[in-house]
């Protein structure tokens, strides 16, 4: 059920009363209102780098190409926002295919303990020089898992890039593996970092939704990591968890079923 509240005014007398309408809002309408809300989303979240690019064009045209120094920081910015939307729309595509279930897994068996490893190889740069410990800990027994491998690794990225932009300098990230029960493996990455207040907790794998939207911005992130994540672990058959401390830290866990080489035969 959707409240609306109108006032009435009179000129005379100011505020007299107030119309409640209690609007019953159907699962079509819920989708419809969710449709609508999201093509806003989108084009705000386009508008804005479009709108920071032509600023800085029109500086450039003014005046800033003729000093060499100026010029070349507002093509760094311009070059940066392009680079965002680009981020953005292939993240929306991402999106629009997983939805659409065109996305058609391609399984193949994985070594998760190599996988781990080699998502950790990708950001090792940026670990470094944001002084970061990444330790990864894959229980003994797990071996291989029937996973489509660009799918997860993509979870991984956005989890792990997620963990190192919300983390301090010098903290610490834990990415570690195991098995729940026989028929799941659970996998899990955590950080010490800024944490998420309560109450966001309940919409943070919702389209476009941030904590902070500037810092968001300023770190480079789209505000669609986690959903996509979301689709791609429900696409598995799994699901994803997220739990979190404002100011100690966050732990997000997503299980895959665990199926062993026999059982597929
Ligand atoms: P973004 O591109 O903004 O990072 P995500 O969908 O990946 O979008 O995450 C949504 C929001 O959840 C982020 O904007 C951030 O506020 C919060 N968040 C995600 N991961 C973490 C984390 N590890 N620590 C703190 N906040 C996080």
């Amino acid at each position: 059920i959707r409240v609306t509240f109108t006032p009435i005014h009179r000129r005379d007398l100011g505020v007299t009363g107030t119309i409640v309408v209690l609007h019953d809002v159907t699962e079509q309408e819920e989708l419809e209102l969710a449709r609508r809300e999201f093509v806003a989303n989108v084009s705000h979240e386009l508008r804005t780098p479009l709108t920071t690019i032509k600023s800085y064009l029109e500086a450039l045209e003014d005046g800033a190409l003729e000093e060499p120094a100026l010029a070349h920081r507002f093509i760094g910015v311009t070059r940066s926002e392009t680079e965002r939307m680009i981020r953005l729309v292939t993240d929306l595509l991402h999106l629009s295919r997983l939805d659409s279930k065109q996305a058609i897994l391609a399984k193949s068996w994985t070594s998760v303990g190599e996988m781990l490893d080699e998502v950790a190889d990708r950001f090792s740069f940026q670990l470094q020089q944001r002084r970061i410990d990444i330790a990864i800990e894959v229980a003994d027994e797990i071996g291989e898992v029937l996973l489509d491998r660009d799918k997860i690794d993509q979870v991984l990225d956005n989890l792990v890039s997620n963990a190192i932009k919300y983390t301090g300098d010098g903290g610490q990230i834990t990415v570690s593996a195991r098995l729940s029960d026989s028929e799941t493996v659970e996998v899990a990455v955590k950080d010490n970092g800024i944490g998420i207040p309560k109450k966001d907790l309940d919409r943070i794998f919702e389209r476009f939704y941030r904590v902070d939207k500037a810092r968001s911005r300023n770190m480079g992130g789209t505000g669609l990591g986690l959903s996509i994540a979301r689709e791609i672990i429900k696409a598995h058959g799994g699901a994803i968890v997220l739990e979190s401390e404002y100011n100690h830290g966050t732990k997000v866990t997503f299980t895959l079923p665990y199926v062993r080489e026999e059982e597929t035969a």
